[in-house]
Formats: C-alpha cells, sequence, structure tokens
C-alpha cells in the first residue's frame, strides 16, 4: 500500500515535471513571435514626385517618363503626355 503512494506521487511529480517541461519549451517561442509581431514595419521612405506639366499633376518620379529638353527635364505620366509636350515644342502655335 505504501509502496502504492510512493510510486503514485513519483508518477505524479514526473507528470507535474513533464507538464512544467512542455510549458516552458512552449512558452519561450511564443514569446519570440509575439515580440517579432510586436515591431513596427519598417516605413517606407516618402517618395520624391515630379510634376507632369502637360496634365497638371504630381507623380511619382519611379512612374514618371522623363524627358530632357533644352537642358531642362520635364517628367510625364505616360507616353502620351510626353507626345502631346514634343507635340507643343514641335508647333508652339
Ligand atoms: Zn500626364
Amino acid at each position: 500500500m505504501i509502496l502504492k503512494i510512493i510510486f503514485l506521487a513519483i508518477a505524479l511529480y514526473g507528470a507535474y515535471r513533464l507538464i512544467k517541461f512542455i510549458t516552458e519549451q512552449d512558452e519561450k517561442p511564443s514569446v519570440a513571435r509575439s515580440s517579432q509581431d510586436s515591431a513596427p514595419p519598417s516605413d517606407l521612405p516618402e517618395e520624391e514626385t515630379v510634376y507632369d506639366e502637360i496634365c497638371l499633376k504630381y507623380i511619382p518620379k519611379s512612374l514618371a517618363l522623363e524627358y530632357e529638353h533644352m537642358g531642362k527635364k520635364y517628367y510625364f505620366c505616360s507616353g502620351e503626355c510626353r507626345q502631346k509636350f514634343l507635340d507643343t515644342i514641335n508647333n508652339p502655335y
């Protein structure tokens, strides 16, 4: 009878250690995960904008078409705008 109680105590202790081991193992990655999730997303630097003189609007430089005329750089939102600009240069009337 006493042996049974001791065996049960050991079994319970072993179970307790096992549960503690498992929960500790679970805690570590979850902490790492939550710290990663809470990290703020890196903000993209504000993109440079250029002015399209044909349709009179600002466009991101990365999307703009560049054209140099008389030492000055002009930017356009589309090939259509650039063509209009070229027409204006060639036919100033
Ligand atoms: Zn345009």
